[in-house]
């Protein structure tokens, strides 16, 4: 089989390029999860919370988003806690809390009927054969080749197509998940900084009647920071009984505007894969679709040089996330963290009575 494009991975990213590309390109994406919501297939860890930037990138596609994606409860204020000098302040956010399974789910079924879904498929090998790009697939321990004139890597954090054709390294860290039955009276989202923990930072949220704790660290120790956080957050109050679930991945942080990686000789990457997300918050949705939106637009406009139109439309994400980096040197040092959360610039005066 030959395809002039052939997309790996269907996250947020892949699934909107999928989506938006006309039917006069033969396309195929290809991923490892299910279609059909089967239990023990790949699901994205994810905090699942659908930023205003990736609201609005759905407002300009016109779609509205199914109340089933949604989850209970709509949280709207962070508390953020500086552990160490046990400074704690209330912001407010404009997060949609959702079920990041369904919502990728969502997206994947809008993708047009023509365009070949290989699910529940591993990408296992892409090299450059002539002027086409030779893709080795398993799905049910069927080994399949197909060809393709162009790559484009929607794989994520652990991006093999970003390892095999673009040697820039990536800052990453280990996101470890833990899922609890809720039992805080009142549920909440939080922010955690500790810097004996890990240079990132951690995070709660409720969803569904679970509490979700996670929290972005060095691959050395990973677990052991993990359960002292947990420790350490049980003593401010955090009900933390046995988890119900632990899940992990990788996580990508752009460290320096060299980490990006976008196109190169008929490969493109799109989302995290091209180190599109956040280094402030690890919010990666709104990158995602939008970057697959800017490869969209330099396919359908015919030019000469994919490449080099699609790292100019790219310019204006990298800009944003080098500002978003700017503002990682405030949040992430820890006196000048703690100098911003006590002034209270920004934040919301709570209640007394409230936890
Ligand atoms: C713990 C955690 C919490 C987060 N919370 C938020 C949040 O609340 N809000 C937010 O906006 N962002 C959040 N992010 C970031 C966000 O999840 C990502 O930036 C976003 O999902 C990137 O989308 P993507 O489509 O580029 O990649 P992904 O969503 O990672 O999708 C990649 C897809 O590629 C597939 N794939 C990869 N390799 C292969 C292969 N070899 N063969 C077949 N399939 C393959 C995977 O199955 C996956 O479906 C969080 C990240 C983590 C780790």
């Amino acid at each position: 089989m030959v395809f002039d494009i052939v997309i790996i991975g269907m996250g947020p990213a892949g699934a909107t390029f999928a989506r938006l590309l006309p039917q006069s390109f033969k396309t195929a994406v290809i991923d490892r999860k299910s279609l059909h919501d089967e239990e023990g297939t790949f699901r994205k860890p994810c905090g699942g919370l659908l930023s205003p930037d990736a609201q609005k990138i759905l407002a300009k596609f016109n779609l509205t988003l199914p109340k089933e994606i949604l989850v209970t409860p709509q949280i709207f204020a962070v508390k953020t806690i500086d552990i160490k000098s046990k400074i704690t302040t209330y912001y407010q956010r404009f997060y949609l809390n959702m079920d990041r399974h369904k919502f990728d789910m969502w997206l994947a079924s809008l993708i047009d009927k023509e365009v070949k879904i290989f699910e529940k498929t591993v990408c296992k090998n892409i090299i450059r054969d002539k002027d086409l790009f030779k893709i080795t697939i398993i799905s049910g321990g069927k080994e399949e080749i197909i060809y393709s004139k162009y790559i484009v890597g929607a794989d994520g954090s652990n991006s093999m197509t970003r390892k095999l054709f673009f040697k820039k390294k990536i800052r990453q860290y280990v996101a470890i998940q833990q899922w609890f039955k809720e039992k805080h009276p009142v549920p909440f989202y939080s922010s955690i900084f500790d810097e004996t923990i890990t240079d990132c930072y951690a995070w709660s949220d409720s969803k569904d009647g679970y509490f979700i704790l996670g929290a972005a660290l060095s691959a050395k120790n990973c677990r052991k920071k993990f359960e002292q956080l947990k420790e350490k957050l049980k003593d401010l109050g955090y009900k933390l009984s046995e988890p119900v679930l632990t899940e992990c991945c990788l996580v990508s942080r752009p460290a320096s505007p060299f980490q990006f990686a976008v196109a190169d000789k008929g490969v493109f990457l799109i989302g995290e894969a091209a180190g599109f997300i956040s280094p402030s918050s690890l919010e990666g949705i709104s990158y995602a679709m939008n970057s697959a939106f800017q490869l969209y637009k330099v396919f359908t406009a015919n030019t000469k040089h994919p490449e080099k139109a699609y790292r100019r439309r790219t310019l204006k994400i990298r800009f944003t996330l080098i500002l978003k980096l700017i503002k990682s040197i405030f949040m992430y040092c820890p006196p000048l963290r703690r100098i911003i959360i006590k002034s209270g610039i920004f934040s919301i005066e709570m209640n007394k009575n409230r936890d």
